[in-house]
């Protein structure tokens, strides 16, 4: 019965109405570049510089000429965009600009695939995670089923031979077949042989997969890729729809052996030699895949160090786990390169970009499976309607040849402007130890921590902190107060998230700055009052 005056909003309106308790309940109706528009009660367009940066997608910025301009073009030579089951070379092209871009930022690290990476396209990073899952799922049931033939052959052999009493059962197999009385015919023998094994080994074959990730890992919120997300708010109520993660810490890579010595499963293999049935144990596999981010991003802004990442790639290789490189926030040039992963020498087996090779505008994802582990029927058993369209994969192309433009000139920009944003982070640090706990991160992929403020002085920064809306709250004061756009990352709320694109100046960086002392100077003194709707 609403009236029809009234606007209803039925799209994510709880949502809203936290945002408008944190005084982020701001339309944004223009953006170019790091500045995006609202208009104020008078109309007047009112800017705001955004260092969020579509929370990663737009090292290029908001609507970057070249992007808009090839994508008008796009549009203007009716490209067809929808072509599902047709030839896409343009796919192929962004493929083959990734294999030179791998081939280039990993020449010196060990193990390059001859055939280089395998490209599969989706649509969203969540989903290029879903897609490495069941591709990495394949890999391990394709595993799993030639060792149960394998398996299953050897024991038919070894129960023939017993039956046909050119062999008998070793110690192992007798104990586990138990006792059978002296008096069992070599055929009551190879039965109960047979049934012990298949028994025994039940568990082990048809067991569900196990996944590895990092304390603090964020992959997205799909059914699967949310059970590799370690914040427990986002994964818990699903925990039933997917398979079970175990999470490591990324500075304690033993942690990863004794998680996989846990889980250890064997299968046991009837070997008949010298007239004897010995049972060996064969190990099954049972993680389909390892998923790591060079940079935690929504765990607050963490860099893997590169010691901890080459542990993790040696015990991943020693145990025939894939490992996911997850670079959709850190990918794209944000860090330095094009791969953040080059920069510590970690090379993945597989690999996800999204968010930056969509430019801002289109919405597209891309995983890289390393030619030796990738298995084309994966092609017929995942797809999308939207996937590797025309649009998405020009925009990829636009976006690569700007990166890739005047000998990477863009990264070393991502560099250098990441350089002078961490110093002037650092220079609050400096004048605030007591408020700000920690400055990190790579390129332009940073994290501004703050100290837990769960026993701060004042009752509302306290409640702040304990409802895990601290890095709403002192958003929405940068917002209000100094027309500044930050975010907390998604799973650490006491770290604001500042990845601007590589066009960021340096008056802009000193707005941040002031903003952020501004603030400092706030929780130093606990005037809680400021962080209050007015
Ligand atoms: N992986 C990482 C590392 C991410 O940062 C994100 C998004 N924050 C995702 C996966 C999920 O991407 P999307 O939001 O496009 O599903």
């Amino acid at each position: 019965n609403t009236p029809p005056s009234v606007p209803t909003r039925y799209a994510e309106r709880f949502l809203e109405d936290m945002l408008s308790a944190w005084c982020l309940d701001v339309e944004y109706v223009r953006a170019r570049g790091d500045t995006l528009f609202h208009l104020d009660a008078d109309g007047t367009e009112q800017a705001v510089t955004d260092f969020v940066g579509g929370f990663g997608s737009l090292l290029l910025g908001h609507h970057h000429p070249a992007v808009v301009d090839r994508t008008r073009e796009l549009l203007a030579a009716h490209t067809p965009v929808h072509a599902q089951f047709s030839l896409r070379t343009q796919a192929h092209q962004v493929a083959t600009r990734l294999n030179d871009i791998l081939r280039r930022e990993f020449a010196g690290v060990a193990d390059e695939p001859d055939g280089g990476y395998a490209a599969i396209f989706a649509n969203s990073g969540a989903e290029a995670v879903e897609a490495a899952l069941k591709h990495a799922e394949l890999e391990r049931v394709t595993r799993l089923t030639a060792l149960r033939e394998e398996l299953a052959a050897r024991l038919r052999e070894a129960a023939d031979a017993v039956r046909a009493r050119t062999a008998v059962l070793g110690d192992r197999a007798r104990d586990l077949v138990g006792p059978l009385g002296p008096d069992a015919d070599p055929g009551t023998v190879a039965g109960a042989l047979t049934d012990a094994v298949v028994a025994h080994n039940a568990g082990a074959l048809y067991r569900p997969p196990l996944l590895l990730a990092l304390t603090g890992g964020f992959h997205g919120k799909l059914s699967g890729s949310v059970q590799i997300t370690h914040n427990p708010a986002f994964r818990v109520p699903f925990d039933g729809l997917g398979p079970r993660a175990v999470f490591v810490p990324a500075d304690r890579p033993y942690e990863l052996e004794r998680a996989i010595a846990h889980e250890r499963a064997y299968a046991l293999d009837a070997v008949t030699a010298d007239g004897v049935v010995e049972l060996v144990e064969r190990d099954v596999p049972v993680f389909a895949a390892m998923f790591v981010e060079p940079v935690l991003g929504e765990g607050g802004v963490v860099p893997l160090r590169q010691q901890d990442a080459l542990a993790l790639r040696r015990i991943c290789t020693a145990h025939g786990i894939p490992l996911v490189v997850d670079e959709i926030q850190t990918g794209a040039g944000r860090c330095g390169a094009f791969f953040a992963s080059s920069l510590i020498g970690l090379r993945g087996d597989y690999v996800t970009l999204a968010k930056g090779i969509g430019g801002g505008i289109a919405k597209s994802s891309v995983l890289l499976v390393r030619s030796d582990r990738y298995r084309p029927e994966f092609e017929l058993t995942h797809s999308s309607t939207y996937a590797k369209d025309s649009l998405s994969c020009s925009v990829a192309l636009t976006v690569i040849d700007l990166l890739e433009a005047d000998g990477g000139r863009l990264y070393r920009r991502a560099a250098e402007r990441g350089e002078a944003l961490r110093a002037a982070l650092e220079a609050v640090r400096a004048d605030y130890p007591d408020v700000v706990a920690d400055v990190r991160g790579r390129g332009l992929l940073l994290g501004f921590a703050f100290h837990d403020q769960s026993d701060a002085v004042s009752a509302h920064v306290r409640g702040l902190s304990l409802g895990g809306f601290f890095g709403f709250a002192v958003s929405g004061y940068l917002l209000r107060e100094h027309a500044l756009r930050l975010m907390p990352t998604g799973s650490a709320p006491h770290t604001l998230r500042v990845e601007p694109s590589a066009r960021i100046t340096d008056a802009e960086i000193a707005r941040l700055a002031a903003g952020l002392r501004d603030l400092c100077e706030i929780l130093r003194n606990q005037d809680a009052l400021f962080l209050v709707r007015p």
